[in-house]
């Protein structure tokens, strides 16, 4: 799950890691307050958006009066920020955070991730903070350092240093970095984050280290241990349909094609998009149902699938392993009964009791294909499709 920045800005403040001062907004007059509630006479308004690269598509506006902290909100609100990490639909300003403006001298970049490598989290800074890590480790990877944070005595203060040493830090404020990098590992650990990222930690001019911008993750499977962090999901960030999914308890991701997929099992899941591919096709989503595929889950796996407009045809792959074909066979037929489905229609079942299942969706009269493996339901999906696709340009042309 991801947050808003003036939330990890919050939470990690709590953690002894200093931030500029600042407020949030719902309203262009809001702003306005909280830039006089701030002081001083420059400001950055700043959208808040699940995304980084905010600033390069004019989502932070640097202001110098009340009155542009106002404008610069009122442009704000309301517009779908679009830019390299939110695809073309963009995401929708509904707040945005009033901040003191920074004397900024220099910038760095400081991020804690869970390196799957070492099993451990590891922190990765650079000298060269302001650019996304991407564009550090393409243009200038010389810049990075690593370090790795053993779980067994956590993070050690001889580490901040030699990361601060490595980053060219002022001796003066190397105390300063060693306190930030252990908050954050205190945060990453305690919260269950699966990232942090400071991008950028400047040096002011008057000698201090502080987190502009702020960026946390949190692993969803360990979200129960904490309600706090769970009651700043902001929904209006994330794919509805993904949303949908979650709180259906079924692992959805939208993918643009137009083949529906319902599948169950992860790894099934992503065979049956290769195949798609394979055989000429494009799969609109990557669906797991899980292992159970009772009726019910089956039936809300089909109106998840058919609310994305782009779907032209579906493929139902379904292996039976603790379950039984002839049950899913039934879920099927109980779902299509709830909910017609209006496109070609492809259903590949395997697994036990695979022929009582074939035979009752077979006696069903329900428009199906049937499919007996995977690399014929792929083909057939796809065949289904062209057809359907010719059908309808002939129905259009006659
Ligand atoms: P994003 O990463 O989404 O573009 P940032 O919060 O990193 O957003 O802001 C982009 C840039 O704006 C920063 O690299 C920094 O140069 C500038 N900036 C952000 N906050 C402040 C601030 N409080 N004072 C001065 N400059 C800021
Ligand atoms: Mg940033």
């Amino acid at each position: 799950m991801e947050i808003h920045e003036y939330q990890a800005k919050e939470i990690l403040e709590g953690f002894g890691v200093p931030v500029p001062p600042g407020g949030l907004a719902y309203s262009p007059e809001q702003a306005a307050y909280r830039a006089r509630e701030i002081g001083g006479d420059r400001w950055v308004v700043k959208a808040q958006v699940h995304s980084g690269g905010r600033g390069k598509v004019g989502g932070i506006k640097l202001v110098s009066d009340e009155h542009e902290v106002e404008d610069a909100a009122d442009e704000l609100f309301g517009k779908r920020l679009v830019t390299h990490q939110t695809g073309p639909e963009g995401k929708a300003v509904y707040r945005v955070y009033v901040e003191g403006a920074v004397d900024i001298e220099r910038e760095l970049y400081l991020g804690f991730v869970l390196d799957r490598k070492s099993e451990r989290i590891m922190v990765v800074a650079s000298a060269a903070g302001g650019m996304e890590i991407e564009e550090i480790a393409a243009a200038r990877p010389e810049t990075i350092v690593r370090s790795v944070v053993e779980p067994a005595v956590g993070v050690q203060a001889f580490q901040c240093r030699e990361i601060a040493f490595e980053l060219g830090l002022d001796a003066a404020l190397v105390p300063q970095l060693v306190n930030i990098i252990l908050g954050c590992c205190k945060a990453f650990e305690e919260l269950d984050a699966t990232m942090v990222e400071i991008n950028p930690l400047v040096v002011t001019g008057d000698g201090r280290v502080l987190a502009l911008d702020a960026k946390m993750t949190f692993d969803d499977n360990a979200l129960y241990r904490h309600p706090q962090i769970s009651e700043l999901r902001d929904k209006s960030q994330e794919d509805p349909r993904e949303t949908q999914a979650a709180d259906r308890g079924l692992n959805y991701v939208g993918l643009g094609g137009n083949i529906g997929c319902i599948v169950n099992g992860a790894g099934l899941a992503m065979a049956t998009m290769d195949m798609i591919k394979l055989a000429g096709g494009e799969p609109a989503n990557f669906l797991d149902i899980g292992g159970g595929a009772t009726p019910e889950r089956v039936a809300k796996a089909f109106r998840l699938v058919q609310s994305d407009r782009k779907v032209e045809a579906i493929l139902v792959n379904i292996f039976a392993g603790i379950n039984r074909c002839d049950w899913v066979a039934e879920g099927i037929i109980q779902a299509l009964e709830k909910a017609p489905v209006e496109v070609p229609l492809v259903v590949r079942l395997a697994g036990t009791h695979v022929e009582q299942g074939r035979k009752i969706l077979a006696g069903s009269g329900l428009p199906l294909i049937h499919a007996a493996t995977l690399a014929e339901a792929a083909d057939r999906v796809v065949t289904a499709w062209r057809n359907s696709q010719g059908a309808s340009v002939r129905a259009v042309m006659s």
